[in-house]
């Protein structure tokens, strides 16, 4: 039987303040900075002080691992090199260079908040916490990742490694999302103990920056290396012998799932049809393979022909199946079943969608697509050569 977490003193509900000593906060904190020295990551958003470079960096990192995302950064800082330059580009072009990292979202909010820097902060990032809370996209933990790192304020964060290395630092008998205040807290008490101490707060930047290495190097989702962690002298976890059963977790319901029919839709010219999406919600204004949700009692070639009919206004003959591609979203996953089509008749009309074109398949490359449509393209370009169905 696993071990279960226990109520101790150190173990807070919800809504309970920090309450260690002075002593231990300092000594956490310099063994953490001094950890940190010797063994914190060499990152290239760390190489620079620019506002704008850490700030792509934070968003980047929300929800995607480092290693993905590095070379991500630094294709964009040579595409983009300043908040003008991202201000002036247009959002195509933003979405095709997020393309394969998700959650595109954060490339539009990128996008917005460049043009209200430019505009209304005379293309200076803004230093002032509630106007970084002002901008599209930006929390408060990117906040404090930004104004830490670029301008070494004592901001504190909250990310999943910071949830982490409290809750068994801690002992907390509740997942973290339950107690989001207190370890807000905690975060803060930790990176600013004390206005008057003689700690000096400039060392906010090294601080967090520390915090964030100690969960995704040392106090890791599983197997955490405590014998190399310069907190397990403290940690609750630990001296418990519960670090492998903490944080607690959410139980999850099973995600939906939604089977969708997609149609590669030939012309006479050897050319596929393809839309854009509308700019809100999920993957929006990202191109894609027209198709839709199977409804009940239909085959996956009814749902197809029915769909392209409502999305597009056309008629068209479903034909062999190209690929069937399997996707995870946060909320939702998806199975597209794909199949190659022949137009029939009409003109292609965008009645649910904001764009429509014909291309050829070496032209795809061109258009930012949703990742589980880059499998589809891949499908496309190892075809040996194209019949039409
Ligand atoms: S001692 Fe172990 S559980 Fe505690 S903070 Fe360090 S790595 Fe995490």
């Amino acid at each position: 039987m696993s071990p279960k977490a226990p109520k101790t003193s150190l173990s807070p509900s919800a809504d309970k303040a920090p309450h260690l000593p002075i002593f231990v906060i300092l000594e956490l904190r310099s063994t953490l900075l001094e950890w940190y020295s010797q063994s914190g990551r060499d990152l290239p958003w760390r190489n620079t002080r620019d506002p704008y470079a850490i700030w792509i960096s934070e968003i980047m990192l929300q929800q995607t691992q480092v290693k993905t995302v590095i070379p991500y950064f630094e294709r964009w800082m040579q595409q983009f090199p300043t908040v003008e330059a991202l201000a002036a580009a247009d959002l195509q072009t933003v979405l095709k260079a997020w393309e394969g990292l998700g959650y595109y979202a954060r490339a539009r909010n990128l996008h917005r908040a460049a043009h209200e820097i430019v505009t209304q902060h005379n293309s200076v990032f803004p230093q002032a916490l509630d106007q970084v809370l002002a901008l599209p996209g930006i929390g408060r933990t990117t906040a404090g990742g930004i104004l830490s790192a670029a301008f070494n304020q004592p901001v504190a964060i909250l990310d999943g490694n910071v949830k982490r290395v409290l809750a068994r630092l801690i002992a907390l008998n509740v997942s973290p999302n339950r107690a989001l205040a207190a370890l807000w807290q905690w975060s803060e008490a930790i990176l600013a103990p004390a206005p008057s101490s003689e700690t000096s707060q400039s060392d906010s930047r090294d601080f967090n920056q520390a915090f964030m290495d100690l969960g995704a190097t040392i106090c890791t989702p599983k197997n955490p290396s405590c014998l190399l962690c310069p907190w397990q002298r403290h940690c609750q976890a630990y001296n418990l012998g519960i670090q492998s059963v903490l944080p607690m977790s959410e139980t999850r319901a099973p995600l939906p799932h939604k089977i969708i029919g997609v149609a590669v839709i030939w012309n006479d010219q050897n050319q596929i049809l393809i839309d854009r999406r509308k700019p809100e919600g999920l993957l929006g204004g990202l191109w894609e393979f027209p198709g839709g949700k199977v409804e009940p009692g239909e085959t996956i070639e009814i749902c197809i022909e029915r769909e392209i009919a409502e999305e597009l206004g056309i008629e068209i003959e479903v034909g062999d199946r190209l690929t069937v591609v399997d996707h995870t979203y946060s909320h939702f996953r998806v199975t597209l079943n794909v199949h190659h089509c022949r137009h029939l008749s009409g003109d292609p009309q965008p009645i649910e969608c904001d764009e429509i074109r014909w291309v050829k398949v070496n032209e795809l490359d061109h258009y930012p697509f949703p990742k589980a449509n880059i499998h589809i393209i891949e499908a496309l370009k190892n075809l040996p050569s194209r019949t039409l169905p």
